[in-house]
């Protein structure tokens, strides 16, 4: 099954051509974007919660972000929803 944000990710859209982190878009590929992560991917769960323009390009589907990334423009209401699937961080 393939995710139907797929063709619309912004994550997926914006790092998969990145040779620093392609790889392991790539593996977020496989466990999510095409198997059976995919119910469980935070970004999909953030998108339905707060919509498309509250979800950052940089946030991984594990819900963190990318490496060497910033979360300083991350909307506050991500984070409790980030909790809730035991994700524990602040602005950076
Ligand atoms: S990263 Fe998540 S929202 Fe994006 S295409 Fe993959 S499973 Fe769907």
């Amino acid at each position: 099954m393939e995710c139907t944000n797929l063709m619309g990710c912004t994550f997926v859209n914006e790092y998969a051509a990145d040779s620093k982190i392609s790889m392991a878009v790539s593996g977020f590929m496989s466990s999510y974007c095409h198997g059976d992560k995919e119910a469980i991917c935070v970004r999909k769960i953030i998108k339905q919660r707060l919509g498309p323009d509250k979800l950052p390009a940089n946030m991984m589907p594990s819900g963190h972000h990318v490496s060497g990334t910033s979360t300083s423009d991350w909307a506050d209401e991500i984070f409790p929803i980030l909790e809730e699937s035991g994700i524990y961080f602040q602005k950076i």
